[in-house]
């Protein structure tokens, strides 16, 4: 036997070299940090979470949370590779209630990093500091400090140039920093989450419903764009909101999926979901929803890949067909049904977003309002719903009608094809203060704006003044008009200005319902409407009006 026989070159490794092989699969960039240190918070109960980044998170990522925080021994432990305190034993991963479970991202962090923890429970008088920078632990102490955990991470990839150096640039890290910050505050819009870049505080997100969490990350969005969705099947249930097609912002294209909780990607329930949008959807247009399935754990796998994103699902077959089916009644349903009276009314009653997501889904039935009129000869057979809609009957179907879309559409086309505007005069001119530079651009511009109705005078080189809008305009939204006007004028009239104000006239002057609707009127409207160049949508890409049809009704009622 030659000594070579002995010889033993495969080693087990050390603990430092393993977690920083870990670490390449958990922290892939900053904003894996923002995500794992959020997840640990929302495990450890917390109710205000906020988050501190700096540079896109390459010079800090600051985590502080109210959650239940840790002794002083689990303080040094969570640092330890699989070290967690959410299971126990195999059998455990098959009812996973917690964001984490594999005990990982701390001791992952803290070996590409340079960490700082700072924890205390309430039962605690003081608290336990521990740095550590790179696998090395520097230093434990009792610290004063507040009930919670504060992790403080710094340095990220340092003593690892190729790591650092495919970090893209500060604002795109920035930018995955707050799409992981978004997936935490979506699920759990019962906490309070804040988010500070730079100094800097982006995100104030009081504990709220889900609804207006929704609203309040997406000011483009209305009340009465959001399809409540709720439904309870043998696998699953679902609840959440679609946006209804019609107020899909084009440029808008993430639906968000959550599955107990967790932020997934699921390419076969996102097919499913798409699928179900696609009749509804108009040329670059994408679904966007937040769709939150509780699903039995037993039934569900997380533990695919170390980022916890994936998952497989028993099931996947049945709940693809019955998430599909869920979506398109609900596209269904929340075109037909006028919903911004019934979200308005139930909003002050309904405490909290569960109990209020539920009581969304089926509306209280209202009486339609029917308006007394006398017989015309042609537009007689109509029905005016909330002083907003329209039911009318012609030869080819019933028509549903938005009124307030409808006169958009026809004012948009009518100011775009006669120039010059005619004007009415506002009985109180709007007054508005300019910048010299502001005078100087808009005085410019005085005759094309009179072209287009409005007619500004410009007093003692500091002040602007706005006589007339064009006739059919609401005088309330003058101000709002002359204030995009000057905006215009400052980028010196971009090629497509004309379009821009005549959208914002639109868009803003409109004149709101309640509308009052005589038969006249009715038939005059409709004409005006199918004279235009696109008579089915409006100038901001709202649906004008649905022809619900004998093959639509049977369509709707044939889903299960
Ligand atoms: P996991 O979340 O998978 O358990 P982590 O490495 O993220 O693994 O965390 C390890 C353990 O540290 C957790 O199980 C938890 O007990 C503790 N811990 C981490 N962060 C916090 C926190 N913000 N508050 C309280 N305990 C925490
Ligand atoms: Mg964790």
């Amino acid at each position: 036997m030659t000594t070579d026989a002995l010889e033993q070159r495969i080693r087990v490794l050390p603990e430092s070299v393993i977690n920083q092989i870990a670490a390449g699969e958990v922290v892939l960039r900053p904003a894996s940090v923002v995500k794992e240190l959020g997840e640990n918070a929302l495990d450890a109960g917390a109710l205000h979470i906020t988050f501190w980044t700096e540079r896109g998170g390459k010079d800090l990522i600051q985590v502080s949370d109210d959650g239940i925080g840790m002794s002083p021994i689990d303080a040094e432990l969570c640092f330890e590779r699989h070290a967690t305190s959410k299971i126990s034993t195999a059998k455990d991963l098959y009812n996973l209630l917690t964001k984490g479970f594999r005990g990982e991202a701390l001791a992952s962090i803290a070996a590409v990093a340079d960490v700082n923890l700072y924890t205390r429970r309430s039962q605690d008088v003081v608290g336990t500091h521990v740095h550590i920078a790179f696998g090395r632990k520097l230093l434990v102490e009792p610290t004063r400090c507040a009930v919670g955990t504060t992790l403080v991470v710094q340095k990220l990839f340092h003593k690892l140039p190729v790591r650092r150096k495919s970090l893209r640039s500060d604002a795109t890290e920035h930018r995955h920093n707050l799409q992981e910050f978004f997936r935490l505050a979506y699920p759990h819009p019962d906490r309070h989450f804040r988010f500070h870049h730079n100094g800097v505080l982006l995100y104030d997100l009081p504990a709220t419903t889900l609804q207006e969490r929704i609203l309040s990350l997406h000011p483009d969005l209305h009340w009465e764009d959001l399809i409540p969705v709720e439904e309870t099947t043998p696998f699953f249930k679902v609840q959440g909101f679609l946006v209804s097609p019609e107020g899909i912002p084009p440029q808008e294209r993430e639906g968000f999926l959550f599955i107990n909780q967790r932020y997934v990607r699921h390419v076969g329930l996102q097919q499913a979901i798409l699928q179900a949008y696609k009749p509804f959807l108009r040329g670059e247009q994408r679904p966007q929803y937040w769709l939150f399935l509780t699903i039995e754990p037993s039934q569900v796998d997380v533990n695919v890949a170390p980022s916890k994103t994936e998952v497989r699902l028993l099931r996947e077959m049945e709940i693809r067909a019955m998430l599909h089916s869920i979506v398109r009644k609900a596209i269904m349903v929340g075109r037909l049904t006028p919903s911004v009276q019934w979200i308005e009314k139930t909003t002050e009653i309904l405490p909290n977003s569960s109990e209020r997501v539920s009581s969304l889904v089926m509306p209280s039935y209202q009486e339609p309002k029917l308006i007394e009129h006398p017989p015309s000869p042609v537009m007689n057979d109509y029905m005016l719903l909330y002083d907003r809609y329209v039911v009318l009957r012609r030869e080819e179907g019933v028509w549903l009608i938005d009124l307030l879309s409808a006169h958009q559409r026809i004012l948009y086309e009518r100011y775009l094809k006669n120039l010059p505007i005619s004007s009415q005069g506002l009985l109180f001119p709007v007054h508005l203060s300019l910048s010299p530079l502001q005078v100087a651009r808009l005085a410019e511009f005085l005759p094309e704006l009179e072209e287009i109705g409005l007619r500004i005078e410009i007093r003692e080189n500091k002040e602007a003044v706005l006589h007339s809008i064009p006739v059919g305009l609401a005088p309330a939204s003058g101000l709002s008009l002359l204030e995009e006007v000057v905006r215009l004028a400052e980028a010196d009239l971009p090629p497509d200005w004309r379009a821009q104000v005549v959208l914002h006239m639109v868009r803003h002057g409109t004149p709101r319902p309640p509308y009052k609707l005589t038969p006249e009127m009715l038939e005059t409207l409709w004409n005006d409407l199918i004279a235009c160049s696109d008579s089915m949508y409006s100038p901001t890409g709202r649906l004008i009006r649905f022809l619900l049809t004998q093959e639509v009704l049977e369509q709707l009622f044939s889903i299960r």
